[in-house]
C-alpha cells in the first residue's frame, strides 16, 4: 500500500473489522469540529421545542400532524398491557418474541439459578459506573472542554499470537487527547512494577519497601515507528536505542525516538485496532490497542480529575500457597528440602510456619524470594 495513503485523516479500514490505516489523532478531531454544528458536541442539553421546530420546518409538514405524531410515538403508547392496568415491570410475558424481552427473560432466569448475590467484583464495577456516568466537576476548572477528544485504550498482558484472539484486556481505560503518554504509563498496573528482588531466607523480616519500579524507572511505549521513552527521571535511560541500533544493521525502516512525558495523544499518528506495544522493567512488554477515537459527550464522566478513568479491569486467578491452597502466594522458594515442587509458592504463614523455628531462626536449606502475585490488584 502506498504512503500517501494515509495522508487521509478520516480513519479508513486497512484491515476490514480489524484495524485503520494510520490517521494524525489531531487532525481527526479538528476534521469533526470542521463537519459538525457546535450544538452537536456542546454539553447543553438540546431544547425539546427547538427539535420540534426545527422537524417540522424539515418534515414539511403541519402542526397537527405533528401533535398526531407525538401522541402516536410516544412511550406512554408502548405497553404490552390494557390502558386502566399497572403493569408488574419484572414480569416478562409468556413466550415474549421481542429480542429485549427474550434477553430480559434469560437474565431473570441466569439470576434465578445463580442465587447468589454480587460478588466484589462486580460491586466495584457498579459502584465505579455509578460515581463517574454523567459526572460534573465541582470546581469549574475541572471540565474538560467541550469538543475535547476521548480515547479507549486496551492494555494487555503479553500473549503468544495464536491465543490473543481469545485473550481478555487487563484493563481498559478513557484519555482524553491531552492526556500525555507518561499520564498513561502511571495509569497501568502491572505486578512487574511491585516486584522486590533479592533472596531473603536469612531475613524474611527485612524485606525492604523499594519496589522495581523505584529500581528501574525507564519504560518506552511504541507507535507507528517511533519509540517514546520515559525520561521524566534522572535515572531514566533510553531502553529503546538497542531496538533502534538493531534495526539499522538489518535493513528495517528507520525508527525515530520521543519523550513520552511531551507527547499527548493529540500528536500522535495511529492505527485504530491496531497493537502497538508497552515495554517496561527491561522485558515486560504489554500490548495497547487503541479502540476508539471519538468528541467527548455530555453523558461523559465531565470530570478531569477522574482520568484516566478505567472502566474496565480483568479479574487474573490467583497462585495459592502449595501448603494451604486458601491464601494468595507471598514467597517463592527454591532448592527447598521442605517443598513439593521446585519452586515452590507459600503464603506468608505457612512460609514462616515451615521454614523457621519459634525464635525465627532459619531451618534448613532453602532461598526465599518475595512473590507479589497478579491477581493481587484483583
Ligand atoms: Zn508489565
Ligand atoms: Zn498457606
Amino acid at each position: 500500500m502506498a504512503a500517501s495513503d494515509s495522508n487521509t485523516n478520516i480513519p479508513e479500514y486497512e484491515c476490514i473489522d480489524v484495524n485503520t490505516k494510520p490517521f494524525h489523532i489531531e487532525a481527526f478531531r479538528t476534521e469533526w469540529l470542521r463537519r459538525l454544528h457546535p450544538s452537536q458536541y456542546s454539553y447543553e442539553q438540546p431544547e425539546e421545542d427547538g427539535f420540534e421546530v426545527t422537524f417540522v420546518k424539515e418534515m414539511a409538514i403541519d402542526e397537527d400532524t405533528m401533535s398526531e405524531l407525538k401522541a402516536v410515538c410516544s412511550i406512554d403508547s408502548l405497553r404490552c398491557h390494557p390502558k386502566d392496568e399497572q403493569p408488574d415491570t419484572d414480569l416478562v410475558p409468556e413466550d415474549p418474541v421481542l429480542r429485549t424481552l427474550i434477553q430480559r427473560k434469560q437474565k431473570q432466569d441466569h439470576k434465578a439459578s445463580q442465587k447468589s448475590v454480587k460478588n466484589r467484583h462486580d460491586l466495584y464495577a457498579d459502584e465505579l459506573e455509578r460515581v463517574t456516568v454523567e459526572r460534573k466537576p465541582e470546581a469549574v476548572e475541572n471540565l474538560i472542554p467541550e469538543g475535547e477528544v476521548l480515547l479507549t485504550i486496551n492494555v494487555y498482558y503479553p500473549a503468544v499470537f495464536d491465543k490473543f484472539n481469545y485473550t481478555r484486556p487487563h484493563m481498559t481505560l478513557l484519555m482524553t487527547g491531552s492526556h500525555t503518554l507518561a499520564e498513561l504509563r502511571d495509569a497501568i498496573c502491572c505486578v512487574s512494577d511491585v516486584q522486590v528482588c533479592g533472596e531473603f531466607s536469612n531475613n524474611p523480616d527485612m524485606v525492604p519497601d523499594l519496589v522495581s519500579k523505584d529500581h528501574y524507572k525507564s519504560a518506552f511505549f511504541y507507535f507507528e515507528g517511533v519509540f517514546y521513552n520515559d525520561m521524566r527521571f534522572s535515572d531514566c535511560r533510553d531502553i529503546s536505542i538497542t531496538t533502534i541500533e538493531w534495526a539499522k544493521t538489518r535493513n528495517f525502516p528507520p525508527f525515530s525516538q520521543g519523550k513520552m512525558e511531551d507527547t499527548r495523544f493529540v500528536d500522535l499518528k495511529v492505527k485504530v485496532g491496531f497493537p502497538y506495544l508497552y515495554c517496561h522493567q527491561g522485558d515486560c512488554e504489554h500490548l495497547v490497542i487503541i479502540t476508539d477515537v471519538r468528541l467527548m459527550h455530555r453523558s461523559d464522566c465531565l470530570d478531569k480529575k477522574n482520568y484516566p478513568l478505567l472502566i474496565h479491569k480483568d479479574r487474573i486467578d490467583t497462585q495459592k500457597c502449595a501448603v494451604c491452597h486458601v491464601y494468595i502466594a507471598r514467597w517463592y522458594t527454591t532448592n527447598d528440602q521442605f517443598a513439593p515442587s521446585d519452586p515452590c509458592l507459600f503464603c506468608d504463614k505457612c512460609f514462616r510456619m515451615l521454614h523457621y523455628d519459634t525464635e525465627g531462626n532459619k531451618l534448613g536449606h532453602f532461598l526465599a524470594y518475595p512473590y507479589i502475585d497478579k491477581g493481587a490488584f484483583n
